[in-house]
């Protein structure tokens, strides 16, 4: 279903030229007069015109996009034109949105193109969002994504995250109101400021936000147009390196402090300004190594009956010759499509034949977010040696 009023859509009028720069668009059944029709009317607000809003902004404006706003401080910096190619070398000194503004109406005279020349902030960011249908979140620090999600989740509009890193990327659509979670459900707070380094040690390949942008920006027009799925509820991660992606689903946290049964912010909140790349990119580079526990300490665990989930990856032959007492198995390969039935609270010890598969297990949900996931050092095969010799090994 499209994002945008239908009353909207009445006032729109088609310009002589339309049909011949939108052909190929208006060709596709699942856009097609009317869907052009909505992207005409939409309203789109781009924090950032930078790495991620670039691309997203020139792909958005050559789509025929009604109103396409910019919120921006920045001057054009000469390490910013690797990647911020609304901007040429000419730009250097000057301020991002005023030449952001001339590449664009160049590209596409009929786009209106709002500016917003400030750093979002609890102060402005309520009103400025209130004119906007959807939201793209190019920001590159925490303050401006947590006051992004929680001001859209209050006015109820979908904020579509990206973020990049060296050679990573990922992407979301979070709209509690169109269903999946928002961003605190997956991080309830930012992280202490100390704990990243400056956003300029941070280094990123000069195509990933291009990449990442224009998912963005896919993820804009299907919402307006009303086609597809979008990435609501799920997270869509890229690695450059390995030419991958996957994708984890994700789920409302009952609990979020925005967006959940009893939540506890109403307001925008200001935090103190530090870059997110490094700190969050920890949730999805992989980790040195992955905390563990050994035979002895989760049967003593499990004798004190602290709260903990035992998820036996193995495969259900091997679950027939031998198991862990309590254990649930969930071969590693469907892992990724059991995420939102496992759960965040106590300890998740991921157990294998003797602790290969269970490690890499265990990556794969640190990294989906589930900080409690552990690996039983040695296995089912410990377990029977140290602690119960009735379970066979194989
Ligand atoms: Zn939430």
């Amino acid at each position: 279903m499209s994002i945008i009023d239908p009353e909207k859509l009445a006032a729109i009028t088609r310009n002589a030229g339309d049909l011949s720069r939108y052909s190929r668009q208006l060709l596709l059944p699942e856009v097609s007069a009317d869907g052009q029709r909505r992207i005409k009317a939409a309203r789109v607000l781009c924090i950032g015109a930078g790495g991620l809003g670039s691309p997203a902004a020139l792909y958005l404006t050559a789509a025929g996009i009604g109103t396409l706003g910019l919120v921006d401080a920045d001057r054009v910096d000469v390490s910013n034109l690797q990647r911020q190619i609304l901007y040429g070398t000419g730009d250097v000194g000057e301020p991002k949105l005023e030449k952001a503004r001339a590449r664009l109406q160049q590209l596409n005279p009929d786009v209106k193109i709002v500016l917003h020349e400030a750093r979002l902030t609890s102060a402005n960011a309520t009103e400025i969002i209130a004119d906007y249908d959807v939201v793209i979140d190019g920001s590159d620090n925490f303050p401006t994504r947590y006051l992004s999600n929680d001001v859209c989740v209050f006015a109820r509009k979908p904020n579509i995250y990206g973020s990049v890193f060296r050679f990573e990327g990922q992407a979301s659509v979070f709209a509690p109101h169109l269903g999946g979670p928002c961003y605190r459900c997956l991080f309830p707070e930012p992280p202490p400021p100390g704990a990243a380094p400056s956003c300029a040690e941070a280094g990123v390949l000069g195509v990933l936000p291009g990449i990442i942008g224009l998912i963005q920006a896919t993820e804009a027009l299907k919402l307006i147009v009303g086609a597809g799925e979008t990435l609501a509820g799920r997270l869509l991660h890229f690695d450059a390196l390995k030419m991958k992606f996957r994708e984890f689903n994700l789920r409302r946290d009952p609990q979020c402090p925005v967006c959940g049964d009893t939540p506890t912010i109403f307001e925008p909140i200001d935090y103190e300004q530090f870059c997110a790349g490094p700190a969050e990119a920890d949730w999805f580079a992989a980790p040195e190594s992955v905390p563990t526990i050994s035979v002895r300490e989760l049967k003593a665990k499990m004798d004190k009956g602290e709260p903990l989930a035992l998820i036996d990856v193995r495969e259900p032959f091997e679950y027939e010759i031998a198991r862990i007492e309590g254990s649930r198995l969930i071969p590693l390969g469907e892992l990724e499509t059991h995420l939102s039935e496992l759960s965040k609270n106590g300890t998740l010890v991921l157990q294998c034949h003797s602790g290969g598969r269970s490690e890499h297990a265990a990556r794969i949900l640190r990294e989906a977010g589930f900080a409690n996931a552990v690996n039983l050092e040695g296995g089912i095969d410990a377990w029977s040696v140290e602690v119960d010799p009735a379970v066979p090994r194989y």
